[in-house]
């Protein structure tokens, strides 16, 4: 036993208790998409889940995952051992067909997908550029690789070409010194195999950002890809089944914008099975070499069990309504979307504008932000408070996810709670 560390831990929780931002784990169960139990039965109208569309509780996914568990509940092994079910490379040829491209490759979560995709593909010597607000699982991808990171300011895309042209100067002193040193045939040989190549530059950032709901400037970002030879990389988690006119994400989004379908410049899509299609997973998809490579060298591939056959079949059928429907689902989403946006803003609400289901309210201190979810909670309404170290001091929010399957009567309802509410809390100050 080591009591110095059981110590240490302890000092460490109580300075976060004392700050109130304690996190804990709340059990519910889930009896429709939007309205959920706890463990004394009470129920709430949930304003949370990354559920877009509502599809885990469509009987035809429910159906699937029962369906495929007849054949066993795991899938057994890693895909490269016993574990290559058929419903996985089903599942990946609906992406790529959904996604115009290529091929695609499942990992086992969108967080491991980003790690997985991205220290494998980003080696030494090589220089990512990242946008500050991008999903945690991007940042520890990068964190892991052994690639140089320059962070650029939030959709900044003239910072980020700034910092381009800043690396491309840095690459040229290594380079001149690199000349210098190998003054031998040896030297430069074992130079050429160590780092074998020039370095690249790689792109990486959030479609939608998860905590604003903002999207990423795609346009602007694919030219400067392509002017800097630039592998572009783009999360699109919050996007896949949410924007587009068909729910394909942000490059159908600026193609409806602006005509130009910018697919073949974003080099890799990465997305979850979690959020609208109903499940659990990650996948990458773009040109089949990408995927040839990370079958033979990525570890989070290589080295963990795949997912089992009720869980992918479960994605599939989601994705499969998406593609059938995707008028009907879309257009509940995109109505409750702009309802709840407009009667919190007449109701006084600081919420950040924007067009996703992702809807923040900026409170400001942590504790007032903490007591308005609490208030909510008693009414039988869960919505998330977003504190530090989630997002900076002093802007700590309320963070409501919008799904299709709300009705717009809830949608209503809620707004009247929530304005009632916020009134109560700023006359008690
Ligand atoms: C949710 C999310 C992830 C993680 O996906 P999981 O499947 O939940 O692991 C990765 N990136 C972004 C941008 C996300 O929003």
């Amino acid at each position: 036993m080591n009591e110095n560390l059981e110590n240490q831990i302890k000092e460490e929780l109580e300075e976060i208790n004392q700050k109130n931002l304690t996190r804990k784990i709340d059990n519910l169960r889930f009896v429709t998409s939007t309205r959920a139990i706890d463990e004394n039965g009470k129920e709430y109208l949930v304003y949370g889940t990354n559920n877009y569309l509502g599809l885990t509780h469509h009987p035809d996914v429910i159906k699937s995952a029962q369906t495929a568990s007849v054949n066993g509940t795991g899938s057994t092994g890693s895909r490269l051992t016993t574990g290559g079910t058929f419903e996985a490379s089903e599942l990946e040829k609906n992406i790529s067909s959904f996604k115009a491209t290529e091929s695609t490759l499942l990992f086992n979560t969108g967080y491991m997908t980003n790690l997985g995709v991205i220290y494998t593909l980003c080696k030494k010597g090589d220089v990512i550029f990242s946008d500050r607000l991008n999903h945690a699982s991007i940042i520890d991808g990068i964190k892991i690789s052994k690639a140089d990171v320059k962070i650029y300011k939030h959709k900044d895309t003239d910072d980020l070409e700034r910092l381009i042209l800043e690396a491309v100067e840095e690459n040229k002193t290594k380079n001149s010194t690199n000349t210098q040193n190998n003054t031998n045939e040896e030297n430069k040989s074992e130079n050429e195999n160590s780092l074998n190549k020039e370095p690249n530059f790689f792109i990486i950032t959030d479609g939608v950002f998860s905590m604003d709901g903002d999207i990423a400037p795609l346009p602007e970002l694919t030219e400067i890809a392509e002017k800097y030879n630039c592998c572009l990389i783009i999360d699109d988690a919050h996007a896949t089944g949410v924007i587009g006119k068909t729910g394909k994400g942000i490059v159908e989004y600026y193609k409806d914008k602006t005509g130009t379908d910018l697919t073949p410049y974003v080099d890799l899509q990465i997305g979850t099975l979690s959020k609208a299609l109903a499940s659990e997973g990650g996948y990458v998809t773009g040109k089949k070499i990408y995927m040839d490579y990370l079958i033979n060298k990525s570890r989070p591939f290589i080295f963990s069990t795949a997912l089992s056959p009720a869980t992918l079949a479960s994605a599939n059928t989601a994705l499969n309504l998406l593609r059938e429907n995707h008028e009907e689902y879309l257009s509940a989403l995109r109505r409750n979307t702009r309802r709840m946006r407009e009667l919190l803003s007449e109701g006084g609400l600081n919420v950040v504008e924007g067009e996703t289901p992702i809807i923040p309210i900026i409170i400001g201190p942590a504790k007032l932000a903490g007591e308005f979810a609490k208030k909510l909670e008693e009414e039988g309404i869960l919505v998330s408070a977003i504190r530090p170290p989630s997002v900076p001091d002093g802007e700590s929010r309320l963070r409501l996810t919008i799904i299709a399957t709300h009705t717009i009567e809830e949608i209503e309802n809620t707004a009247d709670i929530l304005i009632r509410i916020w009134k109560e809390l700023i006359a008690e100050k």
